[in-house]
């Protein structure tokens, strides 16, 4: 470095590196680290890691990030997540040196901070993105993604082992502000409504032009649209995103 350190950045260099080691995620966004909202005190708050970085010009920013709920809790887990921007990530390795291998390991397709579904609407299909997920969401559990609604509403598909955009998670227009996602294709409908197997239900809700893979009929799943077994540890729905280290 061509500058003297300073006893400040010292201090700041330490917490970071702490907050890397114990509850970080680095994904194809950047890296993040995330904070209950109502952190104790042996635990650093959002605001106090983003002052550190401040102290290590290290660019950055704090988002609203949830995590599933624990146990019986019937509610998200609010948090702030402190997120570096990937392209920024060279000036926190100047501090957290043991950040640049994980970086290098990085799969070029690893998913970003935010999970992306489709929504028809009357102009055409809508993409929109989840920023409010905690940057782990690719690594959390099966359980875990369906109290977060990230398996299709009709038969569980996991939405976020879809690939490439070739299964995208399509949102069933409601009420406003609620979700509720299905695994979807673009198919032309084929049936007209006496067809037997066509059946009125929230199916209706889509859209011409569009329609759901699977039918409310049943959990008899149509081609293509399974319910894939529990992914075991280090499958490919895992390897997506590298986690640094994290809490459990
Ligand atoms: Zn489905």
């Amino acid at each position: 470095m061509a500058q003297p350190v300073t006893e400040p950045q010292r201090a700041a260099q330490r917490r970071v590196i702490g907050a890397v080691r114990t509850s970080s995620v680095l994904t194809g966004g950047g890296l993040a680290m995330w904070r209950e909202h109502d952190a104790g005190e042996w635990t650093e708050s959002a605001a106090g890691l983003s002052q550190d970085l401040d102290i290590l010009g290290v660019p950055h920013e704090i988002v609203v990030a949830f995590r599933p709920p624990r146990g019986r809790e019937p509610r998200w887990r609010e948090g702030r997540e402190v997120r570096v921007a990937f392209t920024e990530l060279r000036r926190l390795v100047r501090w957290v040196p043991s950040l640049q291998q994980p970086i290098d390991e990085l799969p070029a397709q690893a998913p970003g901070f935010t999970f992306a579904y489709r929504e028809p609407r009357e102009t055409g299909t809508a993409v929109l993105t989840f920023s409010s997920f905690a940057a782990e969401w690719p690594a959390w559990t099966v359980i875990q993604a369906a109290a977060m609604g990230l398996l299709c509403a009709r038969c569980g598909f996991d939405l976020r082992t879809r690939g490439a955009g070739r299964r995208p998670a399509y949102n069933i227009p409601g009420q406003a502000g609620t979700r509720r996602l299905v695994c979807g294709t673009t198919r032309r409908r084929t049936r007209g409504p006496g067809t037997p197997g066509a059946r009125k239900g929230p199916v209706d809700g889509l859209r011409r032009g569009l329609r759901a893979v699977c039918r409310p009929s049943a959990f008899r799943h149509a081609r293509g649209c399974r319910t894939p077994a529990r992914q075991p540890a280090g499958s490919a729905g895992n390897r997506r995103q590298a986690a640094v280290h994290r809490r459990g």
